[in-house]
């Protein structure tokens, strides 16, 4: 069989993109020709990361996956799919522990929109114990998580990393790209 058609949407707070993210979406990329990456604003969870930030290191990380584009929302997940013709909403399960969550929110999904259906992918066993929080955890305390992120993540967490630790004498950063 041939691939799926269409579109499928991978949401996700992404604070930071990981290596493991990376592998999801490059196994739905395999699915489905088109495949957009929904970074939520998700202002309640107070990411580490501003919005654009974020979508920054989206897009760093996807640079050479044709197919593959980055945008932003702040509505309902299922609204944004359909208002984007998504087929499929994709969503990576690591262990036992992310299927309760993901059970729910995907019946709610189907729930609230009938046609949009939620594909679970599994990443490469080195990734399941990759976790966004965890790797802020790592960066903020000076420890490496090159292999975990990408160039560009890897460059913003030290920055932050040296803010933080730095005290006072943390830069800001301003605008800029
Ligand atoms: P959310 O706030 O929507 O849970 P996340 O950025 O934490 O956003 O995760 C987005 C999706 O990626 C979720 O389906 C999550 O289970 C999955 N995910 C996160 N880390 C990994 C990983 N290391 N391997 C596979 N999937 C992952």
């Amino acid at each position: 069989m041939g691939a799926m058609a269409g579109l499928a949407l991978y949401p996700g707070t992404f604070d930071p993109f990981t290596n493991g993210h990376l592998d999801i979406l490059q196994r739905a990329h395999r699915l489905f020709p088109q495949v957009l990456v929904a970074v939520a604003a998700n202002p309640d969870k107070a990411p580490l990361f501003s919005l654009e930030e974020r979508m920054a290191i989206v897009r760093d990380a996807t640079r050479d996956l044709p197919g593959v584009r980055v945008a932003s929302f702040a509505t309902l997940l299922v609204e944004y799919a359909r208002a984007q013709g998504a087929q499929a909403i994709i969503r990576g399960l690591r262990a036992v522990s992310d299927f309760e969550y993901e059970f729910q929110m995907a019946l709610m999904n189907r729930r609230l929109a009938e046609t949009v259906e939620t594909v679970f992918l599994m990443p490469h066993e080195s990734y399941t114990y990759l976790s966004a929080r965890l790797v802020k955890e790592i960066a903020l305390l000076g420890g490496t998580v090159s292999g975990l992120v990408g160039p560009l993540a890897e460059k913003m967490l030290a920055e932050k990393s040296r803010a933080e630790r730095g005290g006072a004498k943390g830069r800001r950063r301003s605008g800029g790209r």
